[in-house]
């Protein structure tokens, strides 16, 4: 299955060649493409950050981090590598992480591989699930710097999300990272994304091989951050050409007490799922949905009135709470969780729809969505009411953690997305 990084990268078309076919290759480790080789090489030294995730200075991540973990108390495992093949098509990073460990024993692994997203792992360590958790809530601090996202801020590239992780776990008990700390990585100049809007840009096309494969690499930097660059890219007006007309949105009929009920009984479903469900990776991931939805849940207690000034986030976050109980039960039928992106309440997205921004891009979809997409019509999107005179936009053109992971459509672990923005609110 391809990430929605790679879908992504595909419908850019970054040039006709493989865009790392000519990055620089760093001769010491390119040889690890299996997973053996990959332990073997950890053995030798714990950090490899191979060329296609290195941001386009794979050998002074790893330097960085290497010192982000001298003073560690237990072993820090990290490994941003191309994928070896043979993984877990869910959770390839998890997967490989599971097979280091079985190789190279106990310790925190930080692993991404170019299909997933990063992932923080342990065994015979303190609390890695603390850790993960950390590391979402810094990466977010860092996201809340951007000031919804105008060109040229920063972005956590996946070297600095792993510098992040290295140092929270290890530096130890109690795991956390001061906002400020991880503002400073996300600074430091090898950890910088390089021209991230150049793509976005239909006037600026890459010029040497060198800035082609940073591109790349910036695409599939996370699906988190695709999905940002995505709503900016699908929401910003287009600068030539003649301007589209405003497609006529109509605000969708939704009940708070209604979705707050459906949300409620369906958190309950997947409570009682998870007591069948056998351990493992999906059933942790689950219990992280769970936990999302109910923390969402725990604000709509007390219940707004149509016409309150809280009616309509409530609205929205109701949604979401919905979709995050779906999501988890979907993991543990071991389906995709992501939702249609153009209305999340439509279920699962059972294929992809190309939406036409200021270039075309690829989607999540219900079947429905992507034939009205397909044959040119506007998808039945979720559209919230707006207080008077405001015209009513679909949810994703909003401002909002909703509209930035798509529900869940660009995000594939919204509930860890979900948990650090809350634990940072409520800070
Ligand atoms: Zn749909």
């Amino acid at each position: 299955m391809l990430t929605l990084g790679a879908v992504v990268l595909g419908a850019v078309a970054l040039g006709s060649s493989p865009a790392l076919a000519d990055a620089p290759a760093s001769a010491a480790h390119e040889p690890a493409s299996t997973v053996d080789q990959i332990a073997e090489a950890l053995r030798e030294d714990p950090v490899l950050v191979q060329q296609v995730l290195g941001n386009g200075d794979a050998a002074g991540a790893e330097q960085r981090i290497r010192d982000a973990i001298a003073g560690s108390a237990h072993p820090v495992y990290v490994a941003l590598v191309a994928d070896p093949g043979g993984l877990a098509d869910k959770f390839p990073a998890r997967d490989l992480a599971r097979k280091l460990h079985n190789r190279l024993g106990d310790g925190y692994f930080v692993v991404r591989v170019t299909r997933s997203i990063l992932e923080v792992e342990g065994w015979g360590v303190p609390e890695p699930v603390s850790v993960s958790l950390a590391k979402s809530e810094a990466v977010e601090a860092v996201r809340q710097t951007n000031d919804h996202f105008e060109p040229g801020r920063l972005r956590v590239t996946t070297p600095a999300e792993a510098q992040i992780a290295a140092e929270i776990a290890a530096a130890g008990e109690p795991f956390a990272m001061e906002p400020e700390r991880a503002v400073e990585i996300a600074r430091l100049p090898g950890n910088v994304s390089v021209e991230p809007y150049s793509m976005l840009d239909d006037d600026r096309e890459p010029t040497t091989s060198g800035k082609r494969a940073v591109v790349a690499t910036v695409v599939g930097a996370g699906v988190l951050l695709v999905g940002l660059r995505l709503l900016l890219w699908l929401t910003a007006p287009r600068r030539r050409g003649p301007a589209r007309a405003p497609a006529p949105w109509t605000p969708t009929d939704l009940d708070l007490s209604d979705l707050v009920s459906r949300a409620e009984k369906e958190a309950t479903r997947l409570s009682r799922d998870l007591a069948k469900a056998p351990a493992g990776p999906d059933a942790d991931t689950a219990v992280g949905y769970k936990e999302a939805a109910e923390v969402v849940l725990r604000d709509l207690v007390s219940r707004a009135e149509p016409g309150d000034r809280r009616y309509g986030a409530q609205l929205r976050d109701a949604v979401g709470a919905l979709v995050l109980a779906r999501a988890g039960r979907a993991v543990l039928e071991g389906d995709d969780p992501r939702p249609c992106f153009s209305h999340p309440l439509h279920g699962r997205a059972t294929g992809r729809a190309e939406v036409v921004g200021r270039r075309a891009v690829v989607v999540p979809a219900c079947a429905q969505c992507a034939a009205s997409i397909k044959a040119g019509k506007a998808p039945d999107a979720l559209v919230f009411a707006h207080p008077a005179q405001r015209r009513p936009r679909p949810y994703y053109e909003e401002r909002s953690l909703w509209a930035r992971t798509g529900y869940g459509a660009l995000d594939d672990t919204l509930w860890s997305t979900v948990l650090a923005a809350r634990a940072g609110a409520r800070q």
